[in-house]
């Protein structure tokens, strides 16, 4: 569920976001409430819901009263509810609406960094602190499994302040990371910085060391590295991405979702105005605006590929009995090559990325895409 607001746009940042007002806000909840009418079958309810964006919690009081109104009754009992947090804006009472109406067991934190120069450099207006009693505010609140998100590799960050964001991080105790390597994306302020030779990452190799640097540490603080870019505590894996990396079907709702269905990948209108008015004049249906009938091999590459940035691997077994397919042999030259370059390891039913594949997580992608 793509909720837009921001109360500022970062500058790495390529989400479709907008600025929040009450108006805005209440047309935008309407046009998500008849998309969620109109695209969902009848009685269905979600297993796993995961309130992203934007800033899902950024919502008013009032806005969060309706989308817990607008989904109340379409996510199943048991289910994984997951929204994502500012840690400087966080407001207890939005929280436990969202619990109380909704499920959230999970919540997600972008943390970022502790270190007051680096998210100034990140275009991030929340302090340290700000974290920290966010922190205690969703564990006050009984939110059963809190993630903290984590960028490296920033621009003038030095090796000691890496390992002191990781000390910060590791004190606040989460069930999570999601851990990133800091990209430009083409279309943002930091892709028209670097494209005018204001901002250079740091190289390949430094990216590479403290990327292992905070693997180490997270492993060593008893987190599992269940996905190229997240960490678990034992139990504390999140369904929802585990369904996606298993390429599983899901529905997105809102501008810019994406949804995979019955073979189908649609997007919705990107722009917040774009997506509302195709609501409003054309039904829920109208909120999509792209829409590709996968080709099977596609897919099937597709779930390879999702399935290798996992811990687990690609399972033979489950491969052939979701695609009908055995991926030794539709991968045979492939496996062939990555496992010359020492990126696979091989366990019994199962083949995963090595360490060095999972450095070079990117090659890994080209061959199999
Ligand atoms: S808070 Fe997240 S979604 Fe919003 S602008 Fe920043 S990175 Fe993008």
């Amino acid at each position: 569920m793509h909720l837009p607001f921001c109360a500022r746009r970062c500058p790495y940042c390529d989400f479709p976001t907008a600025h929040l007002d009450a108006g805005r806000e209440a047309r935008y909840l309407d046009a998500l409430a008849r998309e969620a009418r109109d695209r969902l079958p009848p009685g269905w309810r979600a297993r796993t819901v995961f309130f992203g964006g934007g800033t899902p919690l950024e919502l008013t009081t009032p806005g969060i009263e309706r989308l817990v109104e607008i989904f109340s009754g379409r996510i199943a009992r048991g289910a994984e509810v997951t929204a994502e947090a500012n840690p400087r804006t966080l407001l207890a009472r939005k929280l436990r609406a969202l619990r109380d109406g909704l499920g959230l067991c999970r919540l997600s934190l972008g943390a970022q960094s502790f270190r007051p120069r680096l998210l100034a450099a990140l275009g991030r207006f929340h302090r340290p602190e700000d974290v920290r009693k966010a922190v205690a505010v969703a564990r006050a609140e009984g939110v059963r499994s809190l993630n903290l998100d984590l960028i490296f590799a920033i621009p003038g960050q030095r090796p000691s302040e890496l390992e002191e964001d990781l000390d910060a991080l590791l004190s606040l105790r989460p069930d999570h990371v999601s851990a990133y390597c800091l990209t430009v994306e083409e279309g943002t302020a930091y892709g028209r910085s670097a494209a005018a030779g204001r901002l250079r990452l740091p190289s390949d190799g430094v990216q590479a060391r403290y990327f292992a640097r905070v693997r180490c540490r997270l492993r060593a603080a008893g987190f599992q590295h269940y996905e190229i870019s997240n960490f678990a505590r034992p139990g504390h894996r999140c369904r929802h991405n585990q369904r996606t990396w298993r390429n599983h079907p899901y529905y997105g709702l809102g501008n810019g979702a994406a949804s995979h269905v019955a073979g189908v990948r649609m997007r919705n209108h990107p722009e917040l105005d774009a997506y509302v008015e195709a609501v409003e004049t054309g039904g829920g249906e109208a909120a999509v605006a792209e829409r590709e009938e996968l080709p099977f091999a596609r897919k099937v590459r597709e779930t390879a590929y999702l399935a290798l940035r996992t811990s687990e691997g690609l399972v033979r077994a489950r491969f052939l009995r979701e695609l009908g397919v055995d991926p030794e042999r539709f991968f045979a030259r492939e496996l062939a090559r990555l496992r010359a370059q020492g990126l696979l390891v091989d366990k019994p039913g199962r083949v995963h990325l090595s360490g060095r594949g999972v450095r070079f997580a990117d090659a890994v992608a080209v061959e199999l895409l």
